[in-house]
């Protein structure tokens, strides 16, 4: 193979295209230049910019690229570390395409990314690095409610989204919509109830509706249902300790947690909360009381266990390491860490691997709810939870009425509530994680597809293309 071959089919975005053309075998023929079309990044913005760090100048590089425009806004998280590059960013902004097209929401896939190692740099220079990145958006017409709205991602979270709606706002003076601009934003700055945890709780969901098929489990040689079955979460940022926390909560038994410094492991499970807490004290999971350290943190993933999840990053599961795997199900929170070598081998294993491009779109859903909240300026539940409860209300004085019994004060509490913003989002993140998962399922079965990427990619074709075609323009 020649070097500039090599380096093509090495790159992040290839495996991508890999993924995205293995499916088009299961599509209706269609015109080769829309398959193309759909692919490409449509286009990247990849700067440089100077912040004073100290009395130092420093020449920051980022990136924002929006891949498809075939619905607006652009939506995509940004990514804060010192791994960013533009293959990456293009190869996330790719994935968010697909993502939104299988969870049903309206945007195209955008994603950004500063070159910093947040860890290191003091929250005075990372605000100034964040506000500095929004004002070279804006410039360039990268960020707006209709036009591309970020979100966070690896490296960034509530506290980086409101630096970005604060610059938006002061240099687009009287946008009504402003608040529209970015999602992810702290309740304070019009985020919305449940942001925080959908990416962690969407995993969750999509893992806990495979284990209830019977036919899956079966195949597997599990039993239905997350009662008992052992874990493994890797990194317990935003996405793996919400994760951790609904698998535990459900009756999961977390045998082991990795993080960068190493990773622990308890046969009998690891309290979550417990873990947090101490890694709150001591700065490391490590030494965790009951369990035992793993110094190589990547050795975690080979541990026994029934499900296994990466939450940090990508690439972590490789043609190296594949067949070290005992997991049974890869639940893929985070973007791309099951390489196309590694997914043939589980493959091959019997391994079932839920695919990030549906498994971690809990986070993008709620983000559409936010967009939704900031476009209506008005709070989820506000108009209809006085009503629902008055009609509750009347409805169990009718039941009593007939019953000739009075139901008891408690249970009257529960039925009389009418739904709070959370509980409505919630059940729509729910809802969404759930058809999804069957979606997927239905087009593997009638396709006879081999696994759930292929069959997810099949889907994600289909709707992009209906879209267009929905349109009547190709561009
Ligand atoms: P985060 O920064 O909150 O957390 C990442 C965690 O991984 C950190 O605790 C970090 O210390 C840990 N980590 C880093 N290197 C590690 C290693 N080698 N081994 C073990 N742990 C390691 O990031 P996040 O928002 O939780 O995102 C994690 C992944 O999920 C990324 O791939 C991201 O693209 C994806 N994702 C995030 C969201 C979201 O809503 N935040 C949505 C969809 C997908």
């Amino acid at each position: 193979m020649s070097k500039k071959n090599k380096s093509k089919a090495d790159t992040f975005f290839s495996c991508i295209e890999k993924n995205f053309d293995k499916a088009t075998r299961f599509i209706p023929p269609i015109e080769k230049g829309l398959l193309e079309q759909i692919k490409s990044c449509n286009a990247v913005y990849r700067m440089h910019f100077p912040v004073k760090i100290g009395k130092k100048i420093k020449v920051i590089e980022a990136y924002r690229v929006q891949h498809s425009h075939h619905k607006l806004p652009c939506k995509g998280g940004i990514r804060y570390s010192l791994k960013v590059n533009q293959d990456e960013v293009m190869t996330l902004a790719a994935l968010m395409t697909y993502k939104c097209a299988i969870v049903d929401v309206p945007f195209g896939g955008a994603k950004g990314g500063i070159k910093i190692d947040p860890q290191t740099i003091s929250v005075e220079n990372i605000e100034k690095i964040t506000r500095r990145y929004t004002s070279e958006l804006i410039k360039k017409n990268f960020i707006g409610p209709g036009i591309d709205v970020p979100a966070p991602d690896y490296g960034s979270g509530e506290r980086e989204m409101s630096w970005i709606f604060d610059t938006f706002l002061s240099l687009i003076p009287g946008e009504v919509d402003a608040l529209a601009c970015v999602t992810g934003k702290p309740l304070s700055q019009g985020g919305v109830r449940g942001r925080k945890e959908a990416t962690g709780l969407g995993v969750f969901y999509g893992i806990r509706e495979l284990c209830r098929i019977k036919e899956d489990m079966l195949s597997l040689g599990l039993d239905v249902g997350l009662d008992g079955k052992k874990v493994i979460i890797q990194g317990l940022g935003n996405v793996g300790y919400h994760a951790a926390t609904f698998f535990h909560e459900a009756g999961a038994i977390i045998v082991a947690l990795a993080e960068r410094e190493g990773a622990i492991y308890n046969k009998k499970g690891l309290n979550v909360s417990n873990v947090i807490l101490h890694l709150k004290n001591t700065g490391s999971i490590l030494n965790f009381p009951g369990s035992k350290n793993i110094e190589n943190t990547e050795k975690a993933l080979e541990l026994e266990c029934d499900i296994l999840i990466p939450s940090a990053l990508e690439n972590v599961i490789h043609k190296n390491n594949a067949n070290r795997i005992k997991a049974k199900i890869i639940g893929e929170a985070a973007n791309g860490p099951v390489t196309p070598d590694a997914d043939e081998i589980l493959g091959k294993m019997g391994v079932i691997v839920v695919p990030d491009i549906y498994l971690n779109a809990g986070g993008v859903t709620v983000s559409y709810f936010e967009w939704l909240k900031n476009l209506s300026h008005v709070r989820y539940g506000r108009m209809e939870k006085r009503f629902s409860e008055n009609v509750n209300s009347e409805l169990l004085q009718v039941i009593e009425t007939i019953c000739r019994k009075k139901i008891l004060t408690e249970e009257k509490k529960m039925i009389l509530r009418g739904p709070r913003e959370i509980d409505l989002v919630r059940s729509g993140l729910e809802d969404t994680m759930i058809s999804g998962f069957h979606k997927i399922r239905d087009i593997k079965k009638s396709s006879g597809i081999e696994n759930m990427r292929t069959a997810a990619f099949v889907l994600a074709i289909k709707k992009i293309i209906d879209s267009y075609e929905k349109l009547g323009i190709f561009p």
